[in-house]
């Protein structure tokens, strides 16, 4: 039995997991992610050797394009400025093979391998969270593009002169279906006299932030902008998807991210309906499934790419 470390490496956490070669997660432990990629790489690494001496390589996902063990970018990720390294910074210090993904890609393959996308070899992975992020399998394989950006479903442009993205671009997936998109068009519309009680129960649950919880509260008690911001958002993400399944004749798509947990199968089949309107074989057979794996898909798929890198 081989076992080997996978890694998540997030903008608040960093969630390490101990994963063996039928992709079970055997120990795992959680650090708050330090400042800057020297102190990141310093975490990681004392994390692993928590581990114990059986972990025969390191597997990471990374928020950012990532390209041969690169991250490129990771405006999410605090103090990370340039270009790093990072699979080479880690070998270097742990002695250890290592493979860095984008987290997205390894969410994707998480599932593609042990959740809710195996039997299928053309599928897309979604992560509705604060934004939306993308991971694709084409062929049996994760496919990451000419610079390791592929898969980026939060930037398809769904309505020409659209709403501002955070990207800076107009009219992107998730400038209508990432959760800090549609918490700023609630407070919008709030401030412009729009009759709404989100506020409300977010304040009454102690919240900051229009949290998932918060949307399935206002969803249930049919709070009307609610109503017509998710259904905007749903709409979105389904015409994204269709685009990504027009374009790549895709079979599955396996939705994740902490909407998705919350509202589960009553999601997908929104999802899947305004996949459907969009789609050139309207009967094509596809499938949206809610992700297995929960918090665990993006490290249990750094793992499955360090098993496979290591043969
Ligand atoms: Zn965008």
């Amino acid at each position: 039995m081989t076992s080997v470390a996978g890694v998540d490496l997030g903008g608040t956490n960093i969630t390490i997991g101990l994963v063996d070669d039928d992709f079970r997660v055997v120990d795992d432990a959680k650090v708050p992610t330090p400042r800057g990629p020297g102190r990141a790489v310093d975490a990681i690494v004392a994390a692993v050797r928590a581990l114990g001496a059986d972990v025969a390589a390191v597997g990471v996902g990374a928020p950012g394009p990532v390209s041969d063990g690169v991250v490129l970018t990771a405006p999410n990720l605090p103090g990370w400025g340039d270009s790093v390294p990072l699979a080479q910074r880690l070998r270097d210090s742990l002695g250890l093979p290592v493979e860095v993904e984008n987290d997205a890609t390894a969410g994707t393959v998480g599932e593609w391998r042990a959740g809710a996308g195996r039997g299928s070899d053309h599928l897309l992975g979604v992560w509705l969270g604060t934004g939306v992020g993308g991971g694709l399998v084409l062929d049996g394989r994760p496919y990451r593009g000419a610079s390791g950006a592929a898969g980026e479903l939060g930037h398809v442009p769904v309505r020409l002169d659209g709403a501002q993205c955070g990207c800076g671009l107009r009219g992107c997936v998730e400038a209508y279906a990432g959760r800090a998109s549609m918490e700023r068009t609630v407070r919008l519309a709030a401030e412009a006299g729009r009759p709404t009680a989100m506020l409300d129960i977010a304040a009454a649950a102690g919240k900051q932030r229009l949290t998932a919880k918060v949307w399935s509260r206002a969803l249930d008690d049919d709070d009307p902008l609610a109503v017509a911001v998710f259904a905007e958002a749903v709409a979105a993400a389904g015409a994204g998807i269709a685009a990504a399944v027009n374009l790549l004749d895709l079979d599955t798509v396996v939705l994740g991210g902490g909407l998705t947990e919350r509202f589960g199968k009553r999601l997908t089949g929104r999802v899947l309906a305004a996949t459907r309107a969009h789609l050139l074989v309207a009967d094509k057979p596809l499938r949206v499934a809610v992700a297995e794996l929960g918090d665990d898909s993006g490290m249990v798929g750094a793992a499955a790419l360090a098993l496979d890198a290591l043969g």
